[in-house]
């Protein structure tokens, strides 16, 4: 059993990512052939986002967003301590400052009673609130309304950071048209991957769209030897954007395949572990299945079973970035950190896609309830 098994995808599509693939090689066209073209249009309307624009890869999607809205030196950026790296990383690269959030242990997702408090923090640094980047950690949308209100009475923008949560469902909304601009990363173990590195950047604005677009290229104007700004080098190659047009025709299936595989752990593991609450308004596209060992379960020892059973597990995230040597200097939420804190300590993902048998599945489900039950 594997972890993510991108192999029964590439079986189930094979011949058509072939016939996409010669027809790029014959075409010969690499670097921003109409595959990509193709793409952000496909991407933008399942979303239903006005734009998308594919880019090298989540991070440089997250740099191409902060740039665009002009963040610098003297902005605090807020942002979740419990969170995959580039979420905070982009943040100095632009000048500006980024401040650390607690997320709720039932999402895992941004504390907007957290955020209030590090915004005070910050101003009292004489940091100017400027933006937020809520995550859509595992699969699940953030807080959007709640974080909404509070930034729009700070008059900061949203950056939606749903490298792992692209398709998820807010309130009937899909991730990706949600914030100011939302983005996406295309890494081959996110819900939605490509073979390689790959990304993608998301507005309603066209203002904000025409600064990434420039962005990307090198900062270029009406032409790629005009230079209006300093850009950097971030486009989705031609091969990525063909193979992911194969991807995104069969993902609504497979986000439809990830919920049967979550709602059948849940239902035999709920009443002897913490298992993931999914708001009733909301979808989670399930890029982990994450459960939080409680007080008397040592997570170590329940790894160490499921090791013992030949499961695959994962620990998202071991350290949370404010406990991070490069991000530890950064201002918190003045109350701490502790849900952040707690979770990496206690959490673990067990192997999620949308292939994954039901005999697999309950072989997960019998190896966990020895492990926690011992
Ligand atoms: C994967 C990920 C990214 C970055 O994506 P890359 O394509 O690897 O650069 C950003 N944020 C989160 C939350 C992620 O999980």
């Amino acid at each position: 059993m594997e972890f993510i098994d991108l192999g029964a995808q590439q079986r189930r599509i094979r011949d058509r990512l072939d016939a996409r693939l010669a027809a790029v090689l014959d075409a010969g066209k690499y670097i921003m052939g109409p595959e990509v073209a193709e793409f952000e249009r496909e991407l933008a309307s399942f979303c239903g986002a006005r734009h998308a624009l594919g880019c090298a890869n989540g991070t440089d999607a997250l740099q191409l967003a902060l740039m665009a809205l002009g963040a610098k030196a003297g902005d605090a950026v807020f942002c979740p301590s419990f969170t995959f790296a580039s979420t905070a990383e982009i943040v100095p690269m632009t000048g500006a400052t980024p401040v650390f959030v607690d997320v709720t242990p039932a999402s895992f997702n941004m504390d907007a009673e957290s955020l209030k408090r590090a915004i005070v923090y910050a101003r009292s640094l004489g940091l100017r609130p400027a933006g937020v980047i809520p995550v859509d950690l595992f699969g699940l949308p953030a807080d959007y309304d709640a974080i909404s209100d509070i930034a729009r009475e700070s008059g900061m923008w949203i950056v939606a950071d749903s490298a792992q949560g692209f398709g998820a469902t807010y309130r009937g909304r899909i991730t990706g048209s949600i914030g100011d601009i939302a983005t996406t990363s295309f890494f081959p173990a996110k819900p939605l991957g490509c073979y390689g590195d790959g990304g993608a950047v998301f507005t309603g604005n066209d203002e904000l769209r025409a600064l990434m677009e420039s962005y990307r290229v090198h900062g270029k104007g009406s032409h790629k030897y005009d230079n209006e700004r300093i850009g950097i080098n971030s486009r989705l190659d031609t091969l990525q954007a063909a193979i992911l047009l194969e991807k995104l025709a069969i993902y609504a299936d497979e986000i439809d395949a990830r919920q049967r595989v979550a709602a059948r752990y849940t239902t035999a593991l709920h009443n002897v572990i913490q298992t993931p609450e999914v708001p009733d308004d909301c979808r989670s596209v399930w890029a982990q299945y994450t459960l939080t060992c409680s007080a008397g379960q040592d997570r170590a020892a329940v790894l160490a079973s499921l090791s013992a059973a030949s499961v695959p597990t994962a620990v998202y995230y071991p350290r949370p970035l404010h406990q991070q040597t490069a991000y530890r200097d950064f201002p918190c939420d003045p109350q701490g950190l502790a849900h952040s804190e707690t979770l990496a300590l206690n959490v673990f993902s067990l192997p999620m896609h949308p292939y994954l048998s039901e005999s697999d599945q309950d072989r997960v489900i019998d190896a966990v309830r020895a492990a926690v039950t011992v």
